[in-house]
This record gives structure tokens, C-alpha cells and sequence, in this order.
């Protein structure tokens, strides 16, 4: 086998100990967030036809995709996200079912993105949908449940940045440049090149106090909400559907505000979103120590429609969970450990071997995690190997003890032991301190 076979294909990763159960805790807290919010679980194949995850992703991200033919000559591809899925059941499966729909998925996917920090072919996302509602308390839902999300995890400092693509969009097609043309101004600002959006919206027709207005839309931004909207206010004079589409971004905010919720969002009117299927607000999270962001979202009204489901609003959030792992770490956030005790059985001879496998046995059915020596190692090895793996409690089997019913068990903690009945093993790792008082 060449050598650079062995290394995992670039862009991919393998995640060690130490990371899956981070990945692992991230996904019990987005799992109970999700129950606390009513959003249930679906599971959809990480394959789908081409066409469907195409269709709306933008040109971008259409180049990126993972795309091959299966055996039977379908033009498939891995998802690389889970919006298209979900407005397919949506569209389909679930056409009928009473509304909102909340949906939840957590699951790998697949970009062919240029790797660098946080930035992989293969990432996780915990999905959030809130289906069926396009009023302003939806939206507001998902960006309570983004902050509950972060904050719970202990992130520190972050903030979500704001914006309503409406408004733009509102302007530009005010001025009768076509959606995909809106889509390429989109594109450009998504890069941040904002020079590159006003020529191209020069270039579609825009009138030159149209061009004038967007120059300044762009550098608007800042933590002040009320700075914000009378800029904002002020630029979209004149275009109806930008003015409509500020007043339901000022509703979604103070809703927040009002039920008193402390969420430091950053507003930016030159923000722009990669997915162009978005129609109303947009958002994403991003910690100081970290120049890439963490979560991102907003309302796609017009996706499940075009999926052939009839006109069903909506609006949801990713959390990128490879980028939440990097940002705990920058902000030295730790998992809380394991709480439990873990057994080690040595067995002092090789005849004792199964009674130490019927020992571990017992452990295990009374819930206590143990392992049994199987290395052959003398006992103080065997010891010294179980203090570097954070082991409790070694169960130390000899043959005096064993014909006595008993084992000794010692504290690893303390460094004690004691002579104990075997019947009473479980009992004593589980709730018993060591002699000395441990
Ligand atoms: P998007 O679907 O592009 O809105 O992405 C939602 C979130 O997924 C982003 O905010 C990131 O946190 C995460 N994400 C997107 N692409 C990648 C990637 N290539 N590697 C790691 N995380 C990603």
C-alpha cells in the first residue's frame, strides 16, 4: 500500500477519542434542545438525486458537491446540507401534515470546500425547520433557539450578525433586475466583494440613485438597532417590497427585545447569504476568536414551492458542530467528565482468568463500565496502567481471596485497598468511599 493511502482523504478527518465525545456531547445538547422546543428528529439518506440538491443551492455551491452515478446510472450526489431534504418530505411525504411542522436532523456533510480551520469536506450540522409559519414569531423562535443553543454550550462573546435579504433584493428588483441577476449580486456580496455586487448591479440596469443607495446600504452596520433601521429606513425610500421587508426584520428584533430576551446582534445591510434561496431574514453566529461562522440561517419561503409542495413559508437554522468543537476549544471550554466509576480486574494467575471474566460480567450487569487485564501484566504494571487511564477502582483477584469468596479491592484514587466479600462488590464501587475516607 502506497504510504499517502494510509492518510485520510484530503479534506476528511478522523475523529479521535477526545473529539467524537465532544462531537457527541454537542449533539445530546442540540438533541435536547430540540425536544425542549418541539422539534422531532428525521433521519434522511445522505444521498439524493443531484437535481433536487442542485436546484436552489446557488451557483457556488452547485461547483462543490460531491456528484457521481450509481450503478443504476443515476445522476446522484452527498447532501451538502439538509434544507433540500427536508423541503422535499415536506413537498411530498409530509404535504399534508397539519401545521408548523418542527423538524430536527444531525448528520455529516459534504463540500468540496478548500480545507483549512473549520473548514472541511466532511462536517456535522444539528438542522433546526420551523415549516409552515411565515409570521414573525417563527423567526423569532429559531434566533431564540441559535442563542439558547450557544449559550448553553458555555460559548462565550459571540454574536449573531443580522440582516434581511428582502431588503435588497426589494431594492434591486425594484429596479427590475431579474432574480437570477439578483442571485450574482447576491453571490458577490456573500464573497464580501462589494465593489464587484454595485458593477454588476450597474451592469443589470440599475439607475445610477439606485447604485448610489447601495454604496451606502453596504457600509451599514453595528451593534445599534435603532441606528440601523433609520439608515435602512432612509435608503429604501422609493422601492415598497425593500420598505415591507425592513418593517418585518424591526418586527422580528423588538419581539425579541420585548420578551426581554438578550441576544448582541450585529446588523449588517450588505450581508448576504451563499444559499440564494433565502427571502426574509438571515443570520449567523460567530465567536471573536474564531473569523468563520458558527451557525447560520434565515427564512426560505419560496424552496418548498418550488418543489412542487404549494406555498409553504419557512425558516431554520444549521449549527456548524465541527466549528462549535473548534470554538469551546479557543474559549477552553471543556466537557464535563464522566461522573463514573470504571473497574479494572487484574487476575493474579492465569487460572483466575475466568473468574475474573464471570467478575467483569457481574460489574457490567449491575451498570458499573469494567474492564478486564488482558495484557498479561504483572500487577503493579497493570496498575500503573490503570491510574494513567483514570480508572477508580482495580478488583484485584487472588487465589487465598478467592478461596475466601472474597477479592481486594483497591481505591485508585486514595491508593488503599481492602479485603471485601465479592457479593458485596457493586454495592461498595458504588456508593462506598475508601477506608481512609476518600
Ligand atoms: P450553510 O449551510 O452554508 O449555511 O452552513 C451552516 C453552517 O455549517 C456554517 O455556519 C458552518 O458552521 C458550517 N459549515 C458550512 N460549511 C462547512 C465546512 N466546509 N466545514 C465545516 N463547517 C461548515
Amino acid at each position: 500500500m502506497r504510504r499517502d493511502m494510509l492518510q485520510p482523504v484530503r479534506g476528511m478527518r478522523d475523529l479521535m477519542p477526545e473529539e467524537a465525545s465532544m462531537l457527541r456531547f454537542i449533539e445530546g445538547n442540540a438533541r435536547r434542545l430540540a425536544e425542549l422546543y418541539g422539534y422531532e428528529e428525521v433521519i434522511t439518506p445522505i444521498i439524493e438525486h443531484y437535481e433536487l440538491l442542485a436546484a436552489k443551492i446557488g451557483e457556488e455551491n452547485k461547483k462543490r458537491m460531491y456528484v457521481f452515478e450509481d450503478l443504476g446510472g443515476r445522476k446522484v450526489a452527498l447532501r451538502p446540507e439538509f434544507t433540500a431534504s427536508i423541503a422535499r418530505l415536506v413537498a411530498t411525504k409530509m404535504a399534508t401534515a397539519p401545521k408548523p411542522i418542527r423538524l430536527f436532523s444531525f448528520g455529516s456533510l459534504y463540500r468540496y470546500d478548500e480545507p483549512q480551520l473549520g473548514r472541511y469536506r466532511e462536517f456535522w450540522q444539528a438542522n433546526y425547520e420551523l415549516i409552515g409559519s411565515g409570521r414573525p414569531e417563527a423567526d423569532a423562535e429559531i434566533l431564540l433557539l441559535t442563542n439558547d443553543f450557544l449559550k448553553g454550550l458555555g460559548l462565550r462573546n459571540y454574536i449573531i450578525k443580522v440582516n434581511h435579504v428582502g431588503i435588497l433584493r426589494g431594492i434591486l428588483g425594484g429596479e427590475g433586475i431579474s432574480e437570477d441577476g439578483q442571485n450574482t449580486i447576491m453571490q458577490a456580496l456573500d464573497k464580501k466583494n462589494w465593489d464587484e455586487a454595485i458593477n454588476l448591479a450597474e451592469r443589470l440596469g440599475a439607475s445610477e440613485r439606485c447604485i448610489r443607495i447601495l454604496g451606502y446600504l453596504i457600509d451599514i452596520r453595528g451593534y445599534d438597532k435603532s441606528e440601523f433601521i433609520s439608515k435602512v429606513e432612509e435608503a429604501v425610500k422609493g422601492y415598497p417590497e425593500a420598505v415591507s421587508a425592513l418593517t418585518n426584520f424591526k418586527e422580528i428584533i423588538n419581539l425579541l427585545e420585548k420578551a426581554g430576551v438578550k441576544i448582541q446582534f450585529y446588523f449588517e445591510a450588505g450581508f448576504a447569504r451563499g444559499l440564494e434561496y433565502y427571502t426574509g431574514m438571515i443570520f449567523e453566529a460567530y465567536v471573536p476568536e474564531l473569523d468563520i461562522a458558527i451557525c447560520g440561517g434565515g427564512r426560505y419561503d419560496k424552496l418548498i414551492e418550488s418543489f412542487g409542495g404549494g406555498m409553504v413559508p419557512a425558516v431554520g437554522v444549521a449549527f456548524g458542530v465541527d466549528r462549535m468543537m473548534l470554538a469551546m476549544e479557543k474559549q477552553s471550554i471543556s466537557i464535563p467528565g464522566s461522573q463514573k466509576e470504571k473497574v479494572l480486574v487484574i487476575p493474579l494467575s492465569n487460572e483466575l482468568l475466568a473468574e475474573a471474566i464471570r467478575l467483569v460480567s457481574v460489574l457490567r450487569e449491575n451498570g458499573i463500565p469494567s474492564e478486564i487485564e488482558v495484557m498479561g501484566r504483572t500487577l503493579s504494571r497493570a496498575l500503573s496502567d490503570a491510574s494513567r487511564r483514570n480508572i477508580t477502582h482495580a478488583v484485584i483477584i487472588g487465589l487465598k481471596e478467592k478461596s475466601e469468596g472474597k477479592v481486594v479491592l483497591r481505591y485508585m484514587g486514595d491508593k488503599v485497598q481492602e479485603e471485601i466479600r465479592i457479593e458485596d462488590l457493586p454495592v461498595k464501587i458504588r456508593f462506598k468511599s475508601s477506608p481512609h475516607g476518600g
